[in-house]
This record gives C-alpha cells, structure tokens and sequence, in this order.
C-alpha cells in the first residue's frame, strides 16, 4: 500500500478506537487485554496470546462515572471508568492498571464494583527503582503480573514465547524512535494531529503489523523531497496531546511538533534497552530502572528539564508546549521545577490546561495563536 494510504488507515483507526479493537480481535483472532495508562508491560500480555490495547480514556458524557470517581479527578480516568460502566470494553478479557497515582490507585478497587465482569490486574512499579531493592522488586512484580495472566488464560507463558513477544517490541521502539525523528523533517508531510494519530493507532492494533505499516511510512518518507518549513516547531511534554481538535489549532497556525516527551508517544519507547542482560526480564526491569526525566519515576535531582532543554537545542525548536492533563498531580508536581530551569533557559514555554471534555476551545485557540505568533516576532 502506498504509504500516504497507510497515513491515512491509521489516523482513521486512532479516531475509532472501539471499532479498531474490535477489528484486531477479529483480524488475530486472539482475545484482548487492556492496558490503563501507562508502562503496562505489553509485552507480557502479547507473550500469553493476547492483544494488549491502551485505554487512553477520551471525549464522551460523564454519567456513571461519578458514582466512584470526584469531578477532581482527572478526565481520563473519568472517561475510562464511564467506558467501563457503559460496557464499552467487554471486548476486553481483562484490564492491567498500574498504580503510580492517587486515582489509579483508587480506580483499581472501583473498577472491581463498578465494571465486575472484566477482571483487573494491577501492578505496583516501585519508585526506588534505580537501588538494587527497587530492581528486585519490579523483577518479582513482572512475574507476579505473568502469573496471573496464566491463570486467567489458563496456558503457561514458555521463557521463548516472552522473548519472541519482547523482540517484536523492541522492533516496534527502535520503528518509533526512528519514526519521531523523520517526521520532524517532513511537517509539510504529517502535520501535528496526523503525527499523534499515526501514533495513537499503535495503541490499538496488534504491534507486529503496526511496526510494518510504520516502517512503510518511515520508506515512503525518505524518497520525499526535504522542505523548508515557514512555521514553528515546538517540543510537547505531558501526558499526551489531546484532545485532537486541539491539534487542528497547531496545524492552523502552523505549529509542528519535532520532539515530544509525552507519556502517550516518545516515553513509551525512548530508554533504549541495555544489551548485556540476562534475560528478557532483566532487560524489561532495566528499561523501568534507566528511564529518565520521567514524573511518574523517581529521581532525587529531577532530569526533565535538562531534557526538554536539550531536546530544544537538538532539534533547534523554537519552544515548549506543555500539555498539562487538568488534575494530574504528578504532572502538576513537576511543573514548577522545568517551568524555572527552562525559563532560566530563555526557552519560551507555553502552558495548556487539556481536558478530554473540552467542549470550547476559542480560549486555547486564542493563547496558541498568541505564542506562535510571540515565536514568529522573536525569529523577525
Ligand atoms: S492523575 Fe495523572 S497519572 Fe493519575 S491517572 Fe490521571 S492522568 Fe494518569
């Protein structure tokens, strides 16, 4: 298929993630697992025959979900627990939530009462996760989430099935790690909303077949002529960039996305894998402990700033865009600290508060036009 159609096969399954899901299930013919937001290890998942798909909430109306969750809580966690109640997941055979958050950690005894047919896995990541306690801990923990797999499907998880599961993942990180980066060479090409959907999509489809729809792009990209670009480019950090009409604004007014550390995108795949370990469990237990400048994992001297600095100078973008999912503690926690180190930077940042029930977005359409156009001057 020529690669602008597979662009477009995918944004089209990133904007239907039921019907996607459902397509995969009958496509594999294997039976799925969801995976809550974020660091489920898939790979275990896929390993037991299973597809793993992420819940990444989304837009719809809030009204089962208050029962358990307060209006304070994050709107992705509220949609997702509504999805729940709806019955908008019974195609999954059971849900994997880890629990880095005060609503995570809430939503998983939730879940247990308000969607009682879909059994829920959680899994505990430790925060101390550099220190050899930590590192044992998170081996066990992985272990632990196999074993319940199992039991759930019945079928032994063989030490070859992980391995062939953790190699087609790997495939998948090292296909995205080169995918961010040739896309931000062709914004003319995948503007902003059509990068994140192509990449959203992965969420929902077996990532074997994936990898090879965006190893395909990556081809088709490379015969393209390269372009002077006349807009912005920015550096995303968040969770994730949504709502997507959000992202028709940064196409408006030309606004690229070159680099991001969203949890959604480039922090799923970016810690590249050590390759003197043991084992696959090793090298997924290693992938947790080397992950830097991550908020949902501790660091005693906090990296994302210097990251999001560095990332800005390697991709010469002319600022920072935070997504900043309303109600997230975590990511609220950390805001303060970059917020000053890339200030004292001279990077300009823009600050968006996202909810996934944005019904009006003439005030963020405003403050984006604004900053691009403050980006614009600063270039004259
Ligand atoms: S508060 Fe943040 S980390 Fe916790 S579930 Fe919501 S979006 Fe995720």
């Amino acid at each position: 298929m020529e690669y602008r159609k597979i662009i477009e096969k995918l944004e089209e399954a990133a904007l239907h993630p039921s019907k996607t899901v459902t397509n995969t299930i009958k496509s594999t013919g294997k039976s799925a697992i969801g995976c809550f937001p974020i660091y489920t290890p898939e790979e275990i998942i896929y390993a037991a025959g299973y597809v793993p798909v992420g819940m990444w909430g989304g837009t719809t109306t809030l009204q089962l979900a208050d029962k358990y969750l307060q209006s304070f809580c994050c709107s992705i966690m509220r949609s997702n627990m509504e999805y729940g109640m709806k019955g908008a997941y019974n195609m999954l055979e059971a849900v994997i939530l880890p629990t880095f958050c005060d609503t995570l950690k809430c939503i998983c005894e939730n879940w247990k009462v308000g969607v009682p047919n879909i059994p829920i896995i959680p899994i505990v990541y430790p925060q101390n996760r550099t220190l050899e306690c930590g590192y044992v801990y998170m081996l066990d923990e992985f272990k632990r989430v196999k074993v319940e797999i199992e039991r759930l499907s019945g079928k032994k998880i063989e030490e070859k099935d992980i391995e062939a599961a953790f190699d087609i993942y790997e495939e998948y990180r090292v296909t995205m790690r080169e995918f961010v980066e040739i896309v931000a060479d062709y914004p003319q090409i995948i503007k902003t909303k059509s990068r994140h959907l192509i990449i959203k999509a992965g969420q929902f489809l077996d990532k074997g077949e994936y990898t090879k729809d965006i190893k395909a792009i990556i081809d088709g990209l490379k015969v393209e002529e390269k372009q002077t670009f006349k807009g912005t480019k920015i550096i995303a950090t968040g969770l994730m960039s949504e709502p997507v009409e959000l992202l028709e604004i940064f196409d408006e007014n030309q606004i690229a996305i070159v680099g991001d550390d969203l949890a959604q995108e480039s922090r799923q795949w970016r810690t590249v894998t050590r390759d003197d370990e043991v084992d696959v469990w090793n090298k997924m237990t290693s992938r947790v402990a080397d992950q830097r400048g991550d908020t949902f994992f501790y660091e005693y001297m906090k990296s994302r700033g210097e990251n999001l600095i560095d990332m800005v100078k390697e991709k010469s973008a002319d600022g920072i865009v935070v997504f900043m999912m309303k109600f997230c503690d975590p990511e609220e926690y950390d805001y303060p600290i970059y917020k000053k180190e890339v200030e004292a930077a001279g990077i300009p940042m823009l600050y968006l508060e996202i909810d996934q029930q944005i019904t009006s977005y003439e005030q963020l359409r405003t403050r984006i036009q604004s900053f691009s156009e403050m980006l614009i001057s600063r270039e004259a």
